[in-house]
């Protein structure tokens, strides 16, 4: 009895070994959680509610792919590569979709674009990523071209449907979606399946329930738009005579009821703003929260000046962020 236990518990990982399919390694040079983070994952539930693998909200209706966002055009315009999430041989290449907003272009111009400018590669096990909405004229690659993981296949863009600049990645086993947070999980069920992001990837283990994508220090109230075309870098940079000193902390994935708490103090270590958010009325892809003040008529005290930033769920603390600035 002990013996046919043990071997049942071993067949699924000798099947795994058996590497039916690669293991997935992060597809965007970033650090994810630090400078990119996931937006959305795939919607696992046919009807027209929503459900991540983790049987959470974050995600969207028929979303097919994993959203993996950056920080700010800024950074976009820098060049981010995409890379091949595993060894195989491109399939298919589109290139040449404008990288506008579809918020500025309409949803009309994406039509059958939805991916905008991307790749497909095949890998083994009948496994397939596509990569969506690249940088004109960024893709590097050709079909019939064999890549290894890692290589890079071209750079984050804005192209098709998006409205932020973000890598969609979508896999297909054997033709069919598929979630790479959770391969062979039946239509509609969450928590169940196989993670085949590698361990290197940030992805095969943890969930992003909610993260900040920026936070930092302006000279004013840094609206949404303001964020994503800067992200934390934003422009002047505060001084001692600027006219406002403002702590500004850009958030996704949180949830409603979620309370979030900004607090800055002054060198020294006096309260300086605090901002004490309502708790959130509905789930929020992205949220924005600052916590300033105007310049006195003295200017601002010279030294370090600390912004504490927090989300608080159910009564547990599941953000908790400190950054600060020197004046
Ligand atoms: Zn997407």
């Amino acid at each position: 009895m002990k013996r046919g236990l043990i071997l049942v518990a071993a067949l699924p990982l000798l099947l795994g070994a058996a590497g039916d399919v690669p293991e997935l390694i992060l597809p965007i040079a970033c650090k994810l959680g630090v400078s990119c983070a996931v937006q959305n994952y795939v919607d696992v539930d046919p009807s027209p509610g929503v459900k991540d693998f983790h049987c959470g909200q974050r995600t969207y209706d028929k979303h097919g792919g994993t959203d993996i966002r950056l920080q700010s055009m800024a950074q976009q315009k820098s060049g981010v590569a995409v890379l091949a999430a595993a060894t195989g041989t491109v399939l298919r290449v589109r290139d040449g979709v404008p990288d506008i907003s579809v918020k500025e272009r309409g949803q009309a111009s994406v039509d059958n674009a939805e991916c905008g400018n991307g790749v497909v590669i095949a890998h083994a096990g009948g496994l397939e990523t596509q990569y969506c909405h690249m940088a004109k004229g960024s893709i590097s690659v050709k079909p019939g071209q064999k890549v290894a993981a890692g290589a890079p296949i071209g750079k984050v863009g804005l192209s098709g449907n998006t409205e932020y600049p973000h890598l969609h990645i979508t896999v297909r086993k054997d033709g069919a979606r598929a979630d790479p947070f959770a391969l062979g999980a039946k239509p509609g069920q969450c928590d169940g399946g196989r993670n085949i992001w590698a361990a290197s990837s940030g992805l095969n283990t943890g969930y992003q329930g909610g993260q900040v994508l920026n936070a930092g220090f302006a000279t004013g109230p840094v609206t949404m738009a303001m964020a994503m075309e800067r992200g934390e870098s934003q422009e002047p940079r505060p001084s001692r005579s600027g006219p406002a000193l403002v702590a500004f902390v850009q958030s996704i994935g949180l949830q409603q009821g979620d309370v979030q708490r900004l607090s800055v103090t002054a060198p020294g270590g006096a309260g300086f703003a605090e901002n004490r958010a309502q708790p959130l009325d509905r789930d929020k892809a992205q949220t924005i929260l600052f916590a300033g003040k105007k310049r006195p008529a003295a200017g601002w005290p010279a030294g370090r000046y600390v912004a504490h930033y927090s989300v608080e769920r159910g009564g547990r603390t599941v953000i908790d962020r400190r950054f600060a600035i020197t004046l």
